[in-house]
């Protein structure tokens, strides 16, 4: 499979150079040449494939022969070695938890994922790699965890000060060894901006090897259409009709990848792109008109992104087409406000607790089912309402048990340097390394 940039001013390029590379020469995203179609005889026997057989089935034709089909099929395994469930919340709702992995949130497959094939890749060639990523709060625990350890690959995590949640910032300041964490006076926007601005300065990318571990990166983005084939094998166990999916979203790598799922033959009713009042998205799917906005903090904020980098993927999915993109996508908007009372209802209710990105997702999909009152749907819960306590505690007034695999981080010392937000300190201070 070859990759091309989304500008279309730069070469194609197989799986392992878009991986190494992040994103192409010329500032696009790489996206397939062509979308692989899912064998109806899968999707029909889905219920028979263990998650490992279907993961390396899906991504087997994106990665092409980058990668031997044994390594791939040990990556793919290593990556998903943990459950992820399809609760039923109640009779209308069910809970895809993608939080059972190390870092508690699904950004752990794409780290997972993408830090194998670097490491793979990485004996390949001399000069060590460069991960440079920004984080609004999960990724940077992911990453972190993904690539400790990996010989050959350096990882330099930025992100906003006071702006991620305790358990976040311990994730991705106490790993130590290849792994550095920065700590930027801004907003993960100026985070963004200023990895951004690395990838195209040619002095630091004469003196190194630079990529991304945000889901601009192919390996981050695309394993993450697994969730929605490991959510559907659950979901036809108990419904004979496709599933709403609603997706509480920021920087739109995960719905992305569901759309891309879909369009590659998943089963799949309907998309909710749930949103805090970082709504660049939403307001697009309403208006036909996208604007990227400054961002907003919010109590989900692993979701305040003004100008989400996946849009422009969505709109390749769908030929650019305003049309099928807003007939198949709803967008809502959700304040903190309701997220908070949505966390209480929840809980009252069916005793289930949501983090604040969760609720977002809840919410958006109760409101849609009010008008579309014969079907059912899910939503993705991708954090454990255990990295938000301050605000979760306070609303249903108890404490949430810490998971065992969390408890030994409290006893770690964080380290990180302090940065300004702007790029010629980070260039500086790269250069110094
Ligand atoms: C990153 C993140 C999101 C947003 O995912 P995108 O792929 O950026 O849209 C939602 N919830 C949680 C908990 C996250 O960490």
């Amino acid at each position: 499979m070859n990759y091309y940039s989304l500008n279309k001013k730069a070469a194609n390029v197989d799986f392992r150079e878009a991986t190494i590379k992040g994103q192409a020469p010329d500032k696009g995203l790489y996206f397939p040449v062509t979308i692989p179609r899912v064998a109806n005889d899968t999707i029909k026997n889905i219920h028979a494939y263990s998650k490992e057989e279907l993961a390396l089935e899906i991504m087997l034709p994106y990665v092409g022969n980058t990668i031997t089909k044994s390594d791939l099929q040990k990556i793919v395994s290593e990556t998903i070695n943990f459950p992820f469930p399809l609760v039923s919340v109640n009779k209308k709702i069910y809970s895809l938890e993608l939080f059972h992995g190390p870092t508690l949130a699904f950004k752990d497959v794409g780290a997972r994922f993408m830090s194998r094939c670097l490491g793979y890749f990485s004996t390949q060639q001399k000069k060590k790699i460069t991960v440079l990523v920004a984080t609004s709060g999960d990724t940077g625990g992911a990453v972190a965890n993904g690539f400790l350890g990996v010989e050959g690959v350096e990882v330099i995590i930025l992100y906003p000060s006071g702006k991620v949640s305790p358990v976040q910032e311990l994730q991705l300041t106490t790993c130590g060894q290849n792994i550095k964490a920065l700590e930027v006076k801004g907003s993960f926007d100026d985070c963004q901006a200023m990895v951004k601005d690395a990838f195209i300065d040619v002095d630091l990318n004469n003196h190194l090897t630079l990529t991304s571990a945000n889901s601009i990166n192919v390996a981050r983005w695309l394993p993450q259409q697994l969730y929605y084939f490991f959510a559907y094998q659950q979901w036809i166990k108990e419904n004979d009709t496709a599933p709403i999916i609603s997706v509480p979203s920021g920087n739109f790598g995960n719905i992305c990848a569901g759309l891309l799922a879909y369009v590659s033959g998943l089963p799949v009713d309907h998309f909710i792109a749930a949103c805090n009042v970082n709504d660049a998205i939403p307001e697009y799917l309403r208006t036909g008109n996208y604007q990227s906005k400054k961002s907003i903090p919010t109590i989900s904020n692993a979701m305040d992104v003004g100008n989400p980098s996946n849009f422009v993927r969505i709109l390749e999915l769908f030929q650019s087409s305003y049309q099928n993109i807003s007939e198949k996508i709803s967008g809502y908007t959700v304040s903190d406000e309701i997220t908070k009372q949505t966390i209480d209802d929840v809980y009252q209710k069916d005793h289930y607790i949501l983090d604040p990105h969760g609720a977002v997702a809840y919410y958006a999909l109760e409101d849609y089912l009010k008008s579309n009152p014969s079907k059912k749907g899910m939503i993705l819960e991708t954090a454990h309402p255990v990295k938000f306590p301050d605000t979760v505690e306070e609303i249903i007034g108890k404490s949430i048990e810490i998971p065992e695999s969390v408890k030994p981080l409290f006893q770690l010392e964080k380290k990180s340097v302090l940065m300004e937000p702007n790029f010629s300190d980070l260039k500086g201070w790269l250069l110094a390394q």
